[in-house]
């Protein structure tokens, strides 16, 4: 908070659409900022749980777990290492391997492809749409006999299109889980990410929107069975203390970060709040701007906005120029997945997947994050539009 006063004392005209006074640094990311105002709160945490010396499936755990089940709509959560984990796991406990076959989107974070191939199952990319969510109408071609699972992500904390993919699913037979790691409370027709597939897989890294102080994930279901097995298997197989019942690794999640996240839990909803707030100016300020399109969701959508994502003409300089202003910006992903030197093996040709390919040539996230000042967004604004008006730039 002390940041962000700092920064509004500054100028006092940049609300002014058409004039900004003095330069100014708005970073694509401020976890320093989140935390300026919890630090107290926190330190009192992590004190209460060094003293407890209960470092390892405290009780700080399972009170999380119980919380975010509540938060997502869903009966069971089961809290572990990484978003990464969580996708690891997941997959593992619905028996995914050798042989069977995984579709995802192209343009996710690696993380979403490597679990899959991790494995020892080969992910098959569908490619997306406008609101950069795997298509459904891409879907059907991309499944064979061998295919287990479809893996949608919510890209940018907006829900892909659920109704259409749970229903191509049971059609198939075919199981669905969803990479919710940006999207903790994003809704789609009153329901929230993490309640549609059998089960939820959430990342708590720093960077997402409801993060821990350090790596962090969970895995939401409403299957009494597989939350019991999830439990052993984040655990080392260990059904009883001197017990192991399958060879697996260590996922758990520290109690101290369970306690962090107990703490910023009670914040959520308002910071969630604050990024809609941030993004519905963007949307409004932008409207007119030849050169840029924001996100457009639909009725039925509440996207939380993980990530703010234009599509820009002449993104590279834009992003450039905006630097110079001293505006941080980001590209989620400059490199789909199937391009990448690791994808080599899956042979997927460059140009077969259109869409996620164009996109990643145009996408910019702007930033978002709620502590960000009104005077701070003004400030993007102009210079985006200050852009777009000199075509020489
Ligand atoms: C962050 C992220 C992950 C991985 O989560 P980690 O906690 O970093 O392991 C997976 N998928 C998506 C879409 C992500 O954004």
């Amino acid at each position: 908070m002390q940041v962000l006063r700092g920064l509004s004392n500054m100028t006092t005209r940049a609300a002014d659409k058409e004039t900004v006074s003095e330069t100014r640094q708005v970073p694509y990311v401020n976890i320093t900022g989140q935390h300026a105002g919890l630090k107290k709160q926190l330190l009192r945490e992590f004190e209460r749980v060094i003293d407890s010396g209960q470092f390892v499936l405290g009780e700080d755990v399972g009170i999380f777990e119980k919380r975010f089940a509540e938060l997502c709509g869903v009966s069971y959560a089961v809290a572990v290492n990484s978003g990464t984990d969580a996708l690891l796991l997941a997959l593992r406990v619905l028996k995914v391997g050798e042989g069977d076959e995984v579709i995802t989107a192209p343009n996710s974070f690696v993380s979403t492809a490597s679990c899959i191939r991790l494995t020892g199952a080969m992910p098959v990319f569908a490619d997306v749409g406008e609101d950069y969510n795997i298509d459904p109408s891409k879907i059907e071609a991309a499944i064979t006999e061998r295919t287990k699972a479809i893996l949608p992500v919510h890209l940018t904390g907006r829900t892909a299109d659920m109704d259409a993919i749970l229903a191509i699913a049971k059609r198939h037979e075919i199981l669905v889980v969803e990479d919710a790691a940006q999207a903790v409370l994003s809704e789609y027709r009153g329901r929230r990410a993490g309640s549609f597939g059998v089960l939820g897989c959430f990342s708590l890294h720093p960077l997402k929107t409801l993060n821990a102080c350090g790596d962090g994930g969970v895995i939401t279901t409403n299957d009494e069975r597989l939350y019991k097995r999830l439990q052993v298997l984040r655990n080392l197989g260990l059904e009883h203390r001197d017990d192991c019942v399958v060879w697996t690794g260590n996922s758990r999640l520290d109690t101290i970060q369970a306690a962090a996240l107990l703490v910023k839990m009670d914040y959520l909803e308002a910071w969630t709040a604050g990024r809609r707030k941030n993004a519905e100016f963007y949307r409004r300020e932008l409207a007119g701007v030849a050169g840029v399109r924001c996100p457009e969701p639909k009725n039925h959508e509440r996207p939380v906005y993980h990530t703010f994502v234009i599509r820009a003409e002449r993104r590279d300089n834009l992003k450039k120029y905006l630097a110079d202003q001293g505006i941080g910006s980001a590209v989620h992903y400059p490199v789909p997945i199937h391009m990448q030197t690791v994808a080599k093996d899956l042979c997927v040709a460059e140009g077969s997947l259109p869409e996620a390919e164009t996109q990643s040539k145009e996408i910019l996230s702007l930033p978002v994050y709620p502590e960000l000042g009104k005077e701070d967004l003004a400030y993007v604004v102009f210079y985006i539009k200050k852009f777009y008006r000199s075509e020489n730039i």
